[in-house]
């Protein structure tokens, strides 16, 4: 559930009307509802409530999907913590007022630097994802005279059954380590003065649509912590990453909600009692925010051989802004601000952005209604992997974020400004 809908013939975020908010902030921008995302983060909360765990449940939200500093201290201010795959990403969730202990620093390929930065800070863990990496922490937190608190992130080798270039729990992936050899490397973790084993870490891939991949992963997570404490090795902490997906086209609302995740969780853990940790990102912020453009100019082409007529609406955001569809092949919903517009007949079009790129198209051959220079329309879906995503390419300004909460706006990222544009060569 989300708070943008139609309000009085317009489309409104919470209780702002968008075409006001375009008014003030001028198209294209991002808009966030506060609303919305502190509903998802309770929503989070209930479905994992039936966990057997020593300690409440550790939400990280996955900063990648939305690094603003202002949506990550909402979240906080919900008692999220974050999870992270960069020293930036640290610095964002500290700047949000995150506590250390409630920040997981996740990521394959993490730099001395930024491990010694994140030793300094005294994040809650690392999750580990090889034996070199394993090496080169425990010389780091050695130089610092400190432990290194970790998890190993294993790879439970299963087919997430989502898009090939976000699955990641096969053997021929980038992430983790093949869970055959990870005994091997949890007795070579606690056997480094300056490394505390503490617990294991699970993440096969994003947008998943289906729980039975989950269902499978964590079985064998499960059944491998239950192993390795019956050799002693201190498993603590169980965090089981994110990746469920959401709801991107109207038809798609049979997805898996938290409660259903919640339940699988319970039934593949059995009872496991552990401290549980969580790396939910798009669940959390993906609806919780839109992208709003404007029409800049429309045209037709009839293909004579097929007796087509292309129609193409170019609007003012493109693939630098929202890379999904151009990197995924994602769909994002597209309606116009107007419900008068939306309530038009309409016409197969193809959606495109100003960037000189074949691939710069939002929607093909997708029935829209004819609208004009300067209509309003807004990309859903868009709160989670947008802004994060997003490129000046073409020498484009880095576009503003908004966050709305009831009738209060607050620009929460201005847009960037020529003169700065300018000032980073
Ligand atoms: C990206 C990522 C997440 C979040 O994935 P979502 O699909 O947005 O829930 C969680 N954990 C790790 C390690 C990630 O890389």
């Amino acid at each position: 559930m989300d708070h943008f809908q139609y309000k009085h013939g317009i489309y409104h975020a919470e209780d702002m009307p968008l075409d006001t908010l375009a008014t003030l902030v001028e198209t294209p921008f991002y808009c966030y509802s506060a609303a919305t995302l502190r509903h998802h983060a309770q929503v989070f909360m209930r479905g994992i409530a039936g966990l057997n765990h020593r300690v409440p449940p550790k939400i990280c939200f996955a900063v990648k999907a939305n690094p603003n500093p202002h949506v990550l201290r909402l979240l906080k201010e919900q008692g999220l913590g974050a999870d992270v795959v960069s020293e930036g990403e640290i610095r964002l969730a500290l700047a949000a007022g995150i506590p250390a202990q409630d920040i997981v620093f996740s990521g394959v390929g993490k730099k001395r630097q930024e491990m010694r930065f994140a030793l300094q800070c005294g994040v809650f863990q690392f999750n580990v994802e090889s034996a070199q990496e394993l090496h080169v922490l425990h010389e780091e937190a050695q130089g610092l005279g400190v432990l290194a608190p970790i998890a190993l992130r294993v790879n439970p080798n299963v087919d997430a059954v989502t898009h090939e270039k976000i699955t990641t729990g096969r053997k021929d992936s980038k992430f983790g380590i093949d869970i055959e050899q990870a005994s091997e490397i949890y007795a070579l973790a606690h056997s480094m003065p300056y490394i505390k084993v503490q617990g294991i870490s699970v993440h096969i891939g994003s947008q998943l649509t289906q729980l039975e991949p989950f269902a499978r992963a964590f079985a064998r997570v499960r059944d491998f912590v239950l192993e390795m404490r019956a050799q002693a090795m201190p498993i603590d902490v169980v965090d089981l990453g994110g990746g469920l997906g959401i709801p991107y086209h109207p038809e798609h609302a049979a997805l898996p909600e938290p409660d259903g995740y919640g339940a699988m969780i319970c039934e593949a853990m059995q009872g496991l009692e552990a401290h549980y940790v969580f790396e939910p990102g798009r669940l959390i912020a993906g609806n919780a925010g839109v992208l709003v453009a404007s029409v800049i100019y429309t045209k037709e082409a009839h293909d004579a051989q097929t007796d087509v007529t292309h129609r193409f609406m170019i609007i003012d955001a493109g693939m630098n802004d929202l890379m999904r569809p151009a990197m995924y092949g994602a769909h994002h919903e597209i309606v116009p601000v107007s419900e008068a517009h939306h309530h038009a007949t309409h016409v197969s079009q193809h959606v495109v952005g100003p960037v000189c790129e074949s691939s710069d198209v939002f929607l093909r051959h997708h029935p829209l209604p004819l609208l004009h220079e300067d209509d309003l329309v807004v990309i859903r879906s868009a709160g989670a992997y947008g802004a994060s995503m997003s490129s000046t390419y073409n020498a484009r300004l880095q576009i503003p974020e908004v966050l709305v909460d009831g009738t209060r706006m607050t620009i929460i990222r201005p847009r960037e400004t020529y003169e700065e544009m300018l000032a980073r060569y």
